[in-house]
C-alpha cells in the first residue's frame, strides 16, 4: 500500500541500469536459477497460487550476490532479490516467503515507516513485524518443506500430502514460539525504528543489496495491521480466496504472552556486532526499564521511555528529530 508510481517507476530504471551493467554470463545464469525455482515452487499448490499472483502483479524477482539472506522484498516497490550464493531448494522458500511479503503488502498488511507520518509506538511495531513475518515463515516453510518431500521422493509413490492449513497455522505458532527467530526480527526492527528517528545510523542488515539505489523511500509508506485488534492480524492468514488458517486460533489470542509478550530488548545489550555507544545507552535504559525487579512489566510503557531517551540524547548530541 506503501506504492508511489513516481518512486516505482525511478526504482525500477535504476533496477534495469543495474541490470544492463552485469555481464551476459551473469544475466544468463541468473535467470536459469529463476526459471529453476519457479519450476519447483508450482509443485505445490500453495506455491503455485504465489507464483501466479506474483506474475499477475508484476513482481520483479532478481539473483541478488551481495545480500547474505535468503532473500529479501523491497517494500512498496514490488521488488524480490533470491540470494545467488543460497542452494535452489532454500530459494523455493525463500521466494513463497518474499512472494507473501508482496502480497501483504498489496494489501497494506505489511508495514513501512516513513519520516513523513507519525510513526506506530516502537513495540507496536515490532509486534506488527512479529505477526507478518510469522505469516511469511509459514508460508515459506510450507512451500518449501512439502516441495522437497515431493522432489526427494523417489519411490514412485505419491508424496504425503500436507494438510495446508494445518501445517501453514502450525508454522505461524512455531515462529512465536521459536526465541531466536522472534529475537532476531525484535532487534532488526528496534535498530530500524532507532534509524528512523535519528539515534543511530544502521547498516541495512544481512550487508544490504546490489540493486539498493537512490529513491525517496521516504514517500513510501505503509501503516500495516492494527496490533490492537485481532481481526486485522487475522487478515494475514488468508489464501487466495480458500479461506484463512488463522480461523481456528483462540479468541484474543494476540493479548497472549506467546505473541505479545517477550521482547529481545535485554539481549539486545549483549549483542555487539552492530555496537553504537547511543544505541547501548538506549538499550540499557530499555532493559532496566523491562527487567528490573522493582519496576511492574505492565506499568512500563517502553515508548515512554525511548521517547525521554531521545530527547535527552537529541539535548545532549544536538541531533535532528
Ligand atoms: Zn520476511
Amino acid at each position: 500500500m506503501g506504492y508511489n508510481k513516481k518512486v516505482q517507476k525511478e526504482w525500477l530504471a535504476n533496477i534495469a541500469d543495474i541490470l544492463s551493467d552485469q555481464n551476459d554470463e551473469r544475466r544468463a545464469s541468473d535467470q536459469k536459477r529463476i526459471h529453476a525455482v519457479r519450476e519447483m515452487i508450482v509443485l505445490d499448490p500453495l506455491g503455485r497460487k504465489l507464483l501466479d499472483w506474483a506474475d499477475e502483479n508484476g513482481i520483479v524477482i532478481l539473483v541478488d550476490n551481495q545480500t547474505t539472506s535468503g532473500g529479501y522484498y523491497v517494500s512498496g516497490l514490488n521488488t524480490i532479490g533470491l540470494s545467488g550464493m543460497d542452494k535452489d531448494y532454500n530459494l523455493v522458500g525463500a521466494l513463497a516467503h518474499e512472494i507473501r511479503h508482496a502480497w501483504q503488502d498489496s494489501e497494506g498488511l505489511l508495514t513501512c515507516l516513513s519520516s513523513k507520518y507519525p510513526l506506530p509506538k516502537v513495540q507496536e511495531y515490532m509486534l506488527q513485524t512479529r505477526f507478518f513475518e510469522a505469516d511469511a515463515h509459514a508460508v515459506g516453510n510450507k512451500v518449501k518443506k512439502s516441495v522437497i518431500n515431493l522432489v526427494l521422493d523417489s519411490t514412485g509413490h505419491e508424496a504425503k500430502n500436507l494438510d495446508e492449513k494445518l501445517e501453514l497455522l502450525k508454522g505461524f505458532k512455531a515462529f512465536f514460539k521459536d526465541r531466536s527467530t522472534k529475537d532476531l526480527y525484535d532487534k532488526i526492527k528496534l535498530r530500524d525504528y532507532a534509524d528512523r528517528i535519528g539515534i543511530v545510523e544502521t547498516k541495512p542488515p544481512f550487508g544490504g543489496s546490489e540493486y539498493d539505489n537512490e529513491v525517496d523511500f521516504s514517500k513510501l509508506h505503509s501503516k500495516g495491521v492494527d496490533v490492537n485488534d485481532e481481526n486485522s492480524i487475522r487478515k494475514l492468514g488468508s489464501l487466495f480466496g480458500d479461506g484463512n488458517y488463522l480461523d481456528d486460533l483462540p479468541e484474543n489470542f494476540h493479548r497472549n504472552q506467546l505473541y505479545c509478550g517477550d521482547f529481545a530488548f535485554s539481549s539486545l545489550i549483549k549483542d555487539k556486532r552492530e555496537d553504537s555507544r547511543i544505541l547501548d545507552y538506549l538499550m540499557q535504559d530499555f532493559d532496566m526499564a523491562l527487567t528490573g525487579k522493582k519496576i511492574e512489566h505492565s506499568k512500563i510503557d517502553p515508548d515512554a521511555v525511548l521517547f525521554r531517551r531521545v530527547k535527552h540524547l537529541q539535548n545532549k548530541h544536538k541531533l535532528k528529530s
